[in-house]
């Protein structure tokens, strides 16, 4: 079982990072994909204490687009955070990058030119990206259709239904499923869950956030994937085993294509 996003280097895990690995790995978690904010050098720090911890943990950097404003008029420094990430660890994917209107903490049109640029990247580098988006459906949409030719990803966090669903199945994108799925009234995400194909759904915390039933306004943490496979589970009538075979075998599919190899290359050690 695979936590495909997690924020483990954040600091609300600091003081207990030991115990929160511990507790994942009894839950039956073999890897983890921690998200790291590209640039944050105090993050990057924790997540080599988060590399030492869990040696199968993978990591994924962008700019949020929630810090996009760092990037304004700066061209090329998303860039350089993401190489200089991927120089120090093992990468797996370009995130989490997108647009969020939600909360519009960058100006609009900073977040659709670092978007670009990440998803640019993401290309030039062979990697998949993890999506961010919220409020801003035409717009991403857009974005990945013109400037995320030829990249595969994720749409972190899905929410909404089956219309939805099916515009991010068609662009040839996965869907991650977190635990607001366990909500008893998502029930749009619900008939999504039991909609998407074996083969393009994963499974996340997005932990400290978003704590699944039955630990709702808790501090989330990546052992609590399993209330995910869980409900997904009953939700698409197939046993919870299933789950988790389909869930890890997409995730080392598109974020680990050599998962063996990899542990070779002198990155794998270096972060
Ligand atoms: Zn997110
Ligand atoms: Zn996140």
């Amino acid at each position: 079982m695979i936590d495909t996003h997690c924020h483990l280097a954040d600091e609300i895990f600091e003081p207990d990072l030991d115990a929160v690995i511990a507790r994942a790995h009894a839950a039956g978690l073999t890897s983890a994909m921690c998200i790291l904010a590209a640039g944050d050098e105090a993050e990057a720090t924790r997540a080599v204490r988060v590399r030492e911890r869990w040696p199968e943990a993978g990591f994924a950097v962008g700019v949020h687009p929630h810090q996009a404003h760092q990037c304004a008029g700066r061209p090329g420094l998303a860039e350089a955070w993401i190489r200089q990430g991927a120089a120090r660890g093992p990468v797996w994917a370009v995130g989490e990058i997108g647009l969020d209107y939600h909360y519009d903490f960058s100006p609009r049109d900073v977040q659709h030119a670092v978007f670009a640029e990440q998803l640019q990247c993401a290309r030039a580098m062979g990697l998949p990206v993890v999506i961010h988006t919220r409020e801003a459906d035409e717009d991403t949409f857009a974005l990945l259709a013109s400037e995320g030719r030829g990249v595969a990803g994720v749409f972190h966090c899905f929410t909404g239904g089956v219309d939805r669903a099916r515009r991010a199945l068609d662009l040839g994108f996965h869907l991650s499923l977190a635990g607001i799925v366990t909500f008893p009234k998502a029930t749009d995400l619900h008939e999504v869950a039991a909609f998407v194909p074996e083969d393009r759904f994963l499974i996340e915390t997005d932990s400290p956030y978003l704590a699944p039933v039955p630990h709702r306004g808790k501090r989330n943490e990546p052992a609590w994937v399993a209330h995910v496979a869980d409900r997904l589970a009953s939700l698409r009538h197939i046993p919870r085993a299933a789950v988790i075979e389909q869930t890890t075998r997409n995730a080392l599919q598109l974020f680990s294509p050599q998962p063996l190899a990899r542990v070779d290359t002198p990155r794998a050690s270096m972060l």
